[in-house]
């Protein structure tokens, strides 16, 4: 497979002619190579929709809303190619990028066609009705969308449709380590019949051709997610011309179980919380304090079900666990599983490479992994780790789980899991994360704001947070 870039509606090789190889997660082949594009592409890029910005900035929200309609039908028609796809490239479950990932994509342009025909602008008159101000929105210029590996289709998708719907046009920048489905994604926006230009797609580096997008002059506004050491590169780089930055970031996500909990509930879905899509999900619990008259109660049915969790071909029905995104994101995982016995943590289940039939004897997996009885300053404790591990502790009191929780540079989300529902308020309101769920993870609402607090992000994506930071909004005043 040879992963062009998508300039201006065609496919193109990189000015440079050079590529980077891609790997298949599950058997560790190369199965392809990826345009390695820098600086002269990204002009390229930013020209072409430079060129269409005025046209498909003009047309109507009903114009544009039909547009994005057409996309999701025609993603809609590819589901299954596109899951197969993402499934191989990143090493996910089919079945997760089936039932949630890619259906996910075609509900990002679905929801965002919708929006755009309903929004409404502010309008006050003075209290002498003198004079009336009123607001109005319109799009920036050429946006630049950068995403991350592990969810790909879905978070390109939730940039590119706000983008677009607001009248905007982009250069996206998908992750080097998984870039097949935003590649497929060019035909697909052509069969659509959205106007060439209006998405262009670039593949290569991210200290290549990412840092050319978030320096580009032309470029006025840079969203961004992935990991907080790159997000304040981007921040850095956006400087000198002041853009328009939203970043999401890492976490270190806390679950707190108290012992007013459904235990089993709560064992359940954090065993859901902590290892879907191998637990590369910024959003997936990494820390799990529990209260400890429960502790032991909860990590017999946590652990149990933990080791029950299938690993294996990421195409089989049974797969509950795929394949890690990289080598050397597995060699990470294993330099923080060592770091913890070396911390005097117990390792109580996972903590090495399962064994695996060919053909994915080489392929990436990692075992699912729990560890508990670490001191509070462990690195593990601290660091996102982004993989299967997860560290169970314990706490006495609702304070004390409180402030474990908020005892971390990130603030993402958090879960918590109690029946008492003024508890649940209670500790929710006080927890410093984006998002908390409530015996529950994961629920979305497409219109609610998503995004970290602290080191996990600025900004906000989501609904009208997404319209918002996708244009600019001006005051007008008319004297009457
Ligand atoms: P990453 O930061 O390494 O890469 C993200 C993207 O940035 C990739 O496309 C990469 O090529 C590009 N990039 C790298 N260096 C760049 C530079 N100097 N300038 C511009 N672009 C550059 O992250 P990753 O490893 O792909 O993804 C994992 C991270 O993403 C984790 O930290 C995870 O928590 C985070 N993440 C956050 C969210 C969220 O919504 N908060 C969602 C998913 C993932």
């Amino acid at each position: 497979m040879e992963i062009k870039n998508f300039i201006n509606g065609h496919y193109q090789e990189a000015k440079s002619k050079k590529t980077i190889p891609l790997y298949e997660p599950a058997t560790a082949k190369i199965v392809g190579q990826i345009a390695a594009s820098n600086k002269s592409d990204v002009d390229e890029a930013v020209q072409a929709a430079k060129a269409i910005y005025p046209w498909w900035s003009a047309r109507t929200p009903e114009q544009r809303s039909q547009a994005l309609f057409k996309i999701a039908e025609r993603l809609e028609q590819s589901l299954e190619e596109l899951a197969r796809a993402e499934s191989k490239d990143q090493g996910k479950p089919y079945h997760l990028a089936k039932e949630i990932e890619i259906p996910r994509a075609i509900a990002n342009f679905r929801y965002f066609a919708s929006l755009i025909l309903h929004t409404q602008e502010s309008a006050r008159p003075k209290a002498d009705a003198s004079a009336l101000s009123y607001t109005f929105r319109k799009p920036i210029g050429v946006a630049g969308l950068i995403s991350p590996w592990n969810l790909p289709l879905y978070l390109l998708t939730w940039k590119i449709a706000p983008a677009i719907a607001a009248g905007n046009t982009v250069v996206c920048k998908p992750s080097e380590i998984t870039p097949v489905t935003a590649y497929l994604l060019g035909d697909l926006l052509n069969e659509a019949g959205l106007p060439h230009g209006v998405v262009n797609i670039l593949f290569g580096l991210g200290s290549e051709v990412g840092q050319a997008i978030a320096e580009h002059p032309e470029i006025p506004l840079i969203s961004f997610t992935g990991g907080t050491s790159t997000g304040k590169k981007i921040l850095e780089a956006s400087v000198p011309k002041i853009k328009k930055t939203s970043l999401e970031l890492g976490g270190k996500n806390a679950a707190l179980i108290f012992s007013d909990s459904d235990l089993s509930e709560a064992a359940i879905q954090s065993v859901r919380s902590s290892f879907q899509n191998q637990g590369e999900i910024c959003l997936c619990s990494s820390r799990i304090y529990v209260q400890e008259e429960v502790l032991e109660k909860f990590l017999e049915k946590f652990v149990r079900t933990v080791s029950l969790l299938k690993i294996g071909d990421p195409e089989a029905k049974e797969t509950q666990m795929g394949a890690l995104v990289s080598k050397e994101h597995r060699e990470k995982i294993e330099s923080y599983v060592a770091l913890a016995v070396k911390d005097g943590g117990t390792i109580l289940c996972g903590g090495s490479r399962p064994k695996l039939e060919s053909p994915f004897s080489d392929g990436y997996f990692y075992q699912p992994t729990v560890i508990t009885g670490l001191p509070k300053n462990s690195r593990v404790l601290r660091e996102e780790i982004f993989g299967p591990v997860v560290t169970v502790s314990s706490f006495k009191t609702e304070e004390e789980a409180i402030e474990l929780a908020n005892d971390s540079e990130y603030g993402l989300s958090a879960t918590v899991w109690t029946k008492d529902l003024s508890r649940a308020h209670r500790v929710a309101q006080k927890l410093n994360v984006g998002t908390t769920w409530v015996n529950s993870w994961m629920v979305r609402d497409l219109s609610m704001p998503f995004g970290g607090l602290k080191q996990s992000g600025l900004g906000k994506e989501g609904g009208e947070y997404s319209l918002e930071f996708f244009t600019d909004t001006k005051t007008i005043c008319i004297k009457i």
